[in-house]
């Protein structure tokens, strides 16, 4: 329902009560005042004296009750059309050292499931062509998702991006989105964690198990590495988190790569889920957290690191993580109940034509 629309109509509920004021409202001393009211060319006395004024008195009552009732119905609809208007959300690609052309259309996919979001994608410039017109007007949408690792963006692009994540904005970084920027301490900061591109020991601490919680660890080394791609546990470490809620506390991963080693400022950051890094497949033989949850301002940052390939993506465990933290990161909210369709500790679930 439209504002325009409500106004054209309390104009014109105004327009008849008006008409019924007008009526109503006899000088004192008038020739009508003794006499009666005038209304569409009848002449009638007191409302309890003639039918006609029992016949008027009810029309306005009914108009009264008429106008309240189709003002509540009206406000309903608004309620209701509010509810379900979908959170605009804008995909971010177009360099990155995956396949973003198949693995955007994959998130799009599963973001615009449900109706929850309506899905927009901005392209970057390709390498080497001119990054500097590449502005996307941020402040349209509820969620950025990025699907990107590749050059800096213009400044303004970033000042932009960090002012409408800041003022409460929602971000979603996947996969490869964080290797990049490793020179943008605000975007590290949203990250949290990140990989690759020269992080070292200088970009911030690891986040590592300890006490049955993950906390800062300043030990040097590098910053991102992942052994072979297969399928691994992921377990829940924030049950109570709004996107983790309601989801098994343990569930197998279709194939994907592991990230282990992430660093980066690492503050105001809530792990949802890790992994362990199994010595086997080339891991570090820790748990390593995944899954996060970052305030950054007023805003929301929800991160998962994986999602490697159209495969890790469809994944159910994948796409519902992914589904429920952009709702998080736009609204501060899930609504989502947890889907039928989801992985069990031992059988991976992908999602299907439907989903
Ligand atoms: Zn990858």
């Amino acid at each position: 329902m439209s504002s325009e629309l409500i106004t054209n109509y309390q104009s014109r509920v105004s327009k008849e009560e008006q008409r019924v004021l007008r009526r109503d409202h006899v000088p004192p001393g008038s020739p009508s005042a003794n006499q009666g009211r005038s209304f569409a060319g009848l002449k009638y006395k007191s409302a309890v004296e003639h039918p006609l004024d029992i016949w008027f008195a009810s029309y306005v009552i009914g108009l009264v009750t008429s106008a309240l009732y189709r003002t509540v119905v009206l406000l309903w609809l608004v309620a209701i059309s509010a509810h379900s208007a979908p959170l605009a959300a804008l995909i971010i690609d177009g360099q990155n050292n995956h396949d973003w052309k198949a693995t955007t259309p994959v998130l799009k996919r599963i973001l615009e499931e449900g109706a929850l979001f309506a899905v927009e994608v901005a392209t970057a410039p390709a390498k080497k062509e001119q990054m500097g017109s590449f502005r996307p007007a941020f402040g349209k949408y509820k969620v950025i998702i990025s699907n990107y690792n590749g050059e800096a963006w213009p400044r303004e692009t970033q000042v932009e991006f960090v002012s409408f994540v800041r003022s409460g904005g929602g971000f979603v970084a996947v996969h490869a989105a964080n290797n990049s920027f490793p020179e943008w301490p605000e975007y590290n900061e949203m990250i949290g964690v990140g990989g690759w591109g020269g992080r070292t020991d200088k970009s911030g601490p690891y986040l590592r198990l300890k006490g049955g919680r993950f906390q800062q660890d300043d030990s040097p080394g590098v910053g991102g590495s992942h052994g072979a791609q297969h399928e691994f546990v992921l377990e829940t470490r924030a049950p109570e988190h709004p996107i983790m809620k309601g989801l098994p506390q343990k569930w197998l991963h279709a194939k994907d790569e592991l990230y282990d080693r992430l660093r980066g400022p690492a503050v105001n950051v809530t792990v949802l889920a890790s992994a362990f890094s199994d010595k086997k497949t080339g891991g570090t033989g820790l748990d390593e957290p995944l899954l996060f949850a970052i305030k950054c301002g007023q805003g929301r940052v929800f991160h998962t690191a994986l999602g490697h390939s159209v495969v890790s993506m469809s994944c159910a465990g994948f796409a519902a993580t992914l589904r429920r933290g952009a709702e998080w990161a736009a609204t501060g909210k899930v609504t989502q109940l947890a889907p039928e369709k989801f992985p069990t500790a031992h059988r991976v679930a992908m999602i299907g034509t439907g989903e």
